[in-house]
């Protein structure tokens, strides 16, 4: 038995926590390899929704639930959901956190907020929830572990040591209130307590799952075009979400990954700053945000919505090694007359290309060459199969699968776990 990686292909906000739900129901063990509480994933079950921030979102269905040693954790944000789920029912016992993944610290989050003021007009747009510091300090190799939760002799001496720096950029740089050591000692081994019981070998868990033939699901947070090395930099999230990645945040090798299930809207949404060549034209964009609810999971943010790019499609299928695509939210596209889809990009020099363009100066440049296509004008609610679509959202689909060569194997019509078409 190997893994599937489920990604989003897009800006993030892909509605990713829907199908990990729906292919959780399939899996013995969800996991999640990079991010941390910016994930925002919303996963509706009997009317009940649920937002999840930190917690793989595999853990409503009672599946062994791994946040893997790519990920970083913020235990206030981790204990307030687990507390939440408690309250509502569910049980959390299934949660095992990597002892390798990084924790996100008080300071990681006064930065993350400082640094984007000061940045003013040239703001990443970050969640400032101290993920994009706390990642570099692991770059650093002075990162705070979630294993250094076990030992408290060991805790205090890391909080010490951070914070000897740490203050002198808050005070000196920033202009901020230093935090004293005894506090954020005492905070943290209030966490300790509580998260210990969930620390656990977690590369070794998934492979020993994936030799008991268990079935092994990977989720990824935020989106392909927000990915350090692929994405639209520096307009991008402070990890990997592309499936590679999965192996490393996870633990295991490459070859036991067989599947990607690339998670796509019908159309395209985009939070913060940043080129967007197939942004839809008002007052278009605002019915699309207002049918689609496109505003931030996390944030409240509003979503600027674009058109279908199968040029960014394209990118994140050859990215990934996309096997299968998903496409969400077709039915926000009920509502309108008229489509259009970007099939290539005219860059400054007039020339025309399927492909993502590698420089940065090229894509903040280039233009999206649309194409028209029908709307069904219809609601999609009495389909029951991908073939019971109406003939222009079938030739939707069908258009989509024949540019990027991935088959669409799953059609999101609305927010509940039941409202997905398959081949059936
Ligand atoms: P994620 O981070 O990729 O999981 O995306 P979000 O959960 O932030 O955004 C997806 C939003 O769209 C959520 O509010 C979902 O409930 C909703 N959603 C997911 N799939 C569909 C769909 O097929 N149709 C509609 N109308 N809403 C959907």
């Amino acid at each position: 038995m190997s893994a599937t990686v489920i990604v989003g292909a897009q800006w993030g906000d892909e509605g990713k926590g829907k199908i990990v739900d729906l292919l959780a129901q399939q899996s013995d063990v969800v996991g999640r390899y990079q991010g941390g509480p910016n994930a925002g994933h919303t996963v509706i079950v009997g009317g009940e929704t649920f937002k999840f921030r930190q917690l793989p979102s595999g853990i409503v269905s009672g599946k062994l639930s791994v946040l893997g040693n790519g990920c970083v954790v913020d235990p206030e944000v981790l204990l307030g959901e687990l507390d939440d789920l408690e309250a509502r029912g569910l049980s959390v016992e299934p949660l095992r956190i990597s002892g390798n993944a990084h924790l996100i610290m008080p300071w990681h989050i006064a930065l993350d907020g400082a640094s984007e003021k000061r940045l003013g007009k040239l703001q990443i747009g970050t969640t400032r929830r101290g993920i994009g510091p706390a990642y570099a300090d692991k770059a650093a190799r002075i990162g705070i572990r979630v294993q250094d939760l076990l030992d408290a002799k060991i805790l205090r001496q890391k909080i010490e040591t951070a914070l000897a720096e740490k203050n002198v950029w808050l005070e000196r740089v920033y202009e901020l209130e230093p935090f004293g050591l005894d506090d954020v000692v005492s905070t943290y081994e209030a966490y300790a307590r509580r998260l210990r019981p969930y620390v656990a070998d977690t590369s070794l868990l998934v492979d020993e799952a994936l030799a008991a033939g268990k079935r092994v699901l990977l989720e990824g947070a935020q989106g392909t075009l927000l990915d350090l090395d692929h994405g639209t930099y520096p307009f991008v999230t402070s990890s990997n979400p592309v499936a590679g990645a999965a192996a490393t945040g996870i633990g295991i090798g490459p070859t036991r990954i067989d599947e990607v299930v690339g998670v796509a809207k019908a159309y395209v949404t985009r939070v913060g700053a940043g080129p967007f060549p197939s942004e839809m034209e008002e007052p278009i964009g605002a019915e699309v945000r207002e049918h689609g609810q496109e505003y931030g999971t996390v944030t409240g943010r509003e979503r600027r919505p674009g058109w279908l790019d199968l040029v960014a499609l394209r990118y994140a299928v050859r990215l990934n090694g996309i096997t299968s695509l998903a496409l969400t939210k077709l039915d926000v596209l009920s509502a309108l007359e008229e489509l259009r889809v970007c099939v290539r990009y005219r860059l400054p020099d007039g020339s025309e290309t399927p492909n993502f363009p590698a420089h940065q100066s090229d894509f903040h440049h280039c233009e999206a060459v649309l194409e028209t296509v029908d709307g069904w004008n219809e609601s999609l609610d009495a389909c029951a199969s991908l073939s019971d679509l109406p003939p222009a959202a079938r030739a939707y689909v069908e258009l989509v699968e024949r540019a990027l060569g991935v088959g669409v194997d799953l059609v999101g019509t609305g927010a509940a776990r039941e409202q997905v078409l398959t081949r059936a």
